[in-house]
């Protein structure tokens, strides 16, 4: 029988809890169950559907400040549109700020805008520089909270109190923090279920009361007519589940993957770590290589699951524009590998994988 892969792929995706798959399972039953109402419609099977929304709503926004509202999206990526084009009316022009080290769903988003930006740059170790001029009449910084590629923390109260005092609003892409971190204070945050061992296929954005949104998706008028269209409640609810099981857990999962952490960097000693050691999400270890090809690493590897840490993160073959952000020169980001652990990683997966990617590294030469 074929050995089970080891999955060190977290910042990419997170396998579904089993609390947050049982929490949809009677949401996707069919005939002659009163599980596949509509949220949306008043009759009783609709209104049960619409309370296990309701609930998962509630379970999301706790991982939120106080004084806001979870509004339900497709994905972070649709989140951070409808964050960054939703508070745009037509035909303003006004600057908006982001890291260079944002995620694509931002960095494009804003580019496709059309209005100046504002680039925050970073330091050789990975965190924005929270004093970096953010230009004048600018209407938005964006700065995430974890970066999906080499897990710094980024300084975003420092940066969004700054943005407030001119007038700015303020976006925080919480998609690798959620969950994790205690909320940073914004006006608009970015989630998604996928990366919480919630389901694929749901993200949300939470707006702080006050904030004026314009929609994307016109229709229906669902989600207070910001969003229309039929929500889903099993994912919904798998939402909610893994929500509620992150805050439950966070301590527990945090001393995991710090124990984690701990184990694993003697096991690379070989290796250098990109990004800050210190200001880190520890389950993430994006680490180097001299003169290693990570892209053929990784074909050789077919029972790991884990990244190259040169290609952007989205899947899209581009180069990584954090690891350039950075400082690396491209045989470095060539060498660079990204090993991702979370609450369900052992630590002999790690220990058993870490074996073979230093075997095949050294074979490489
Ligand atoms: N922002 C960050 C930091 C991410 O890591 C990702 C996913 O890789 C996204 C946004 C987009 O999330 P989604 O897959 O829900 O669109």
């Amino acid at each position: 029988m074929a050995r089970a892969p080891i999955y060190l792929d977290c910042q990419a995706t997170t396998p579904l809890a089993p609390e947050a798959r049982a929490a949809m399972l009677p949401w996707l039953e069919g005939p002659g169950s009163d599980g596949f109402g509509n949220p949306h419609s008043p009759h009783r099977m609709g209104r049960l559907a619409a309370a296990a929304v309701e609930q998962a709503r509630d379970e999301i926004a706790a991982l939120c400040p106080p004084g806001g509202r979870i509004v339900f999206t497709g994905s972070a990526t649709e989140a951070l549109n409808l964050a960054i084009r939703g508070t745009a009316p037509a035909g303003d022009a006004r600057p908006v700020a982001v890291s260079t080290i944002e995620h694509a769903a931002v960095l494009d988003t804003v580019a496709a805008l059309g209005v100046p930006t504002v680039t925050v740059p970073v330091g050789g170790d990975g965190i924005a520089k929270a004093d970096a001029p953010l230009g004048a009449g600018t209407r938005l910084v964006a700065l995430m909270q974890v970066n999906n590629e080499i897990g710094t923390i980024q300084p975003c109260d420092a940066l969004f109190d700054r943005a407030r005092a001119m007038g700015a609003l303020t976006l925080c892409d919480a998609v690798q923090a959620a969950g994790k971190l205690a909320p940073v204070q914004a006006d608009m945050i970015a989630l998604s279920a996928h990366k919480m061992y919630g389901p694929k296929g749901i993200g949300a954005l939470w707006v702080r009361d006050g904030v004026q949104l314009a929609p994307l998706i016109t229709g229906g008028g669902q989600e207070h007519g910001l969003r229309s269209g039929t929500l889903s409640p099993a994912l919904c609810a798998g939402f909610g589940a893994a929500a509620r099981l992150a805050k439950e857990r966070m301590e527990e999962d945090c001393a995991h993957v710090e124990r984690l952490w701990a184990a694993a960097l003697p096991l690379f000693s070989q290796w250098s770590v990109n990004g800050s050691v210190s200001a880190r999400w520890r389950g993430n270890l994006n680490l180097r290589k001299k003169g290693l090809d990570a892209g053929r690493l990784i074909s050789e590897l077919r029972r790991i699951a884990f990244s190259a840490g040169s290609a952007c993160a989205s899947g899209s073959g581009r180069p990584s524009h954090v690891l350039k952000a950075i400082g690396l020169d491209p045989a470095s980001a060539k060498g660079s590998i990204r090993i991702g652990f979370g609450r369900y990683t052992t630590a002999e997966e790690l220990s058993e994988a870490a074996a073979a990617i230093n075997a095949a590294a050294d074979a490489q030469g």
